[in-house]
């Protein structure tokens, strides 16, 4: 059993009032806070330790070095990467995609061309090939944050290319035959969340990568609301890269990863380039550092990486299975007791659901919902949660969404509800 009031110990922040009421923090999807330990890791890596790494001989600069490259291995353990130098440490979800954006869109066009070059550019019939470029297609599905779908979409827009949508049913669950038939039209990638930052669905991600593989196509797993709540295992899931926030997962702000399977980050050409990146450097010519220094240009937010490693240590040290039923026991608490309130729609309505809830109640502005209920000490979000197109799939202008972490009690769900309660009855 989790020991929620020992945990909340660890997270001062929650211990405050808000408005003269006692903060109830409901918005862990959009960050969640930070335990003691990881404030004091990064604190204590500034106070006694903060030096730049890889670069310098003395006992500091070593230090910090050895530290960093353990916390990539801690990263690299627990979400089962076969090898250290599998993760590269990013800012966190979005840099991750735009790194991965950038360096695909590089690697296709140089493919792409090198077929061009090779191949002949008439077909058999005498009528000129396909463009090469129009063969540039990306697979995204039709819930994506917008981190997910904007960084694709420019790449293959620069290019004349095409992005191909998944769509979704009305509880929010994707359809997997209309899948496998975007998969028939020869996307280079598919990059997907493997839970909704809107709905709440949990993907079946483990059975749309082994699909994608039947026809070559590498997966990419946007992770940024599952890594928290649900034990990953990358080898298991075969995916060919999985993103991820600090932030999200009880790290400071500013770091996350990036898993690539190494064969494919060998493959891809670098992101950034300067610093640390590389090799050798002349006038005519630069050769690229290893893995998985390639892709990790500059001076990295070593305090934060270190922060990183101990939300996952902290993480580590609970009963995950204990926490995910913890989660899912506040979800269908706070579904349950919402039901009952008249006109309420939830958007999200999947069987295979994690720790939120999105809803919207006829005839109220989820702005002036929840502008209420924050007056009443209760943080929940609202809007369309970067996820514009989900809005415009429900038709809907945004959504109170409420999201769950480890720390949150079956009191607060109750304070939430009775908060909704109130304000849909002072806006009615
Ligand atoms: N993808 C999903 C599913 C998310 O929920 C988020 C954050 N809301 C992101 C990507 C972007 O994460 P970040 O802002 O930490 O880069």
């Amino acid at each position: 059993m989790l020991n929620i009031n020992e945990i909340r110990k660890q997270f001062p922040v929650l211990d405050q009032q808000v408005y003269g009421k006692p903060l109830v923090y409901l918005d862990n999807a959009a960050t969640t806070q930070k335990p003691l330990c990881v404030i004091e890791r990064e604190r204590d890596y500034y106070l006694y330790e903060n030096c730049n790494i890889h670069r310098g001989v003395h006992y500091l600069s070593q230090k910090a070095t050895e530290a960093y490259e353990h916390a990539r291995q801690t990263v690299a353990d627990f979400i089962h990467a076969k090898e250290a130098r599998e993760i590269i440490f990013t800012r966190g979800t979005t840099e991750s995609l735009n790194l991965l954006a950038t360096s695909f869109e590089h690697f296709l066009l140089s493919t792409l061309n090198s077929q061009l070059t090779t191949d002949s550019k008439l077909s058999t019939d005498g009528e000129p090939v396909e463009p090469l470029n129009s063969q540039l297609k990306v697979l995204v599905t039709s819930m994506e944050h917008h981190s997910n779908l904007v960084p694709w979409q420019q790449m293959v827009q620069r290019h004349h290319g095409q992005l191909l949508v998944v769509p979704m049913d009305d509880k929010g669950v994707l359809d997997l035959e209309q899948f496998e038939k975007l998969l028939k039209e020869g996307p280079k990638v598919v990059s997907i969340a493997h839970i909704s930052n809107v709905l709440g669905t949990i993907n079946p991600v483990k059975e749309m990568i082994a699909m994608a593989h039947q026809y070559g196509i590498p997966v990419v797993v946007d992770g940024a609301q599952s890594i928290a709540h649900h034990p990953i295992d990358v080898q298991d899931l075969d995916c060919d890269f999985f993103v991820f926030s600090g932030h999200k997962m009880y790290a400071p702000m500013g770091i996350g990863g990036l898993y690539g399977k190494a064969e494919w980050l060998e493959k891809l050409p670098p992101y950034q380039f300067g610093g640390e990146m590389v090799d050798t450097v002349s006038f005519e010519k630069t050769t690229f550092n290893v893995l998985p220094y390639k892709f990790e240009a500059g001076t990295p937010n070593v305090g934060a990486a270190l922060g990183l490693e101990t939300a996952v240590q902290f993480l580590q040290k609970l009963d995950r299975k204990e926490v995910e039923k913890h989660e899912s026991q506040l979800l269908q608490s706070a579904i349950e007791k919402l039901s009952d309130i008249d006109g309420i729609r939830f958007i999200g309505e999947a069987e295979h659901r994690s720790g939120l809830v999105s809803f919207i109640i006829d005839g109220i502005h989820p702005y002036d919902l929840g502008t209420i209920i924050d007056k009443m000490g209760v943080a929940v979000r609202t809007g369309h949660h970067c996820a514009e197109p989900v809005m415009t799939r429900f038709g809907i202008p945004g959504t109170v969404r409420a999201s769950f972490a480890l720390y949150n009690t079956m009191e607060e769900v109750e304070v939430f509800v009775n908060a909704v309660k109130k304000a849909a009855m002072m806006l009615r």
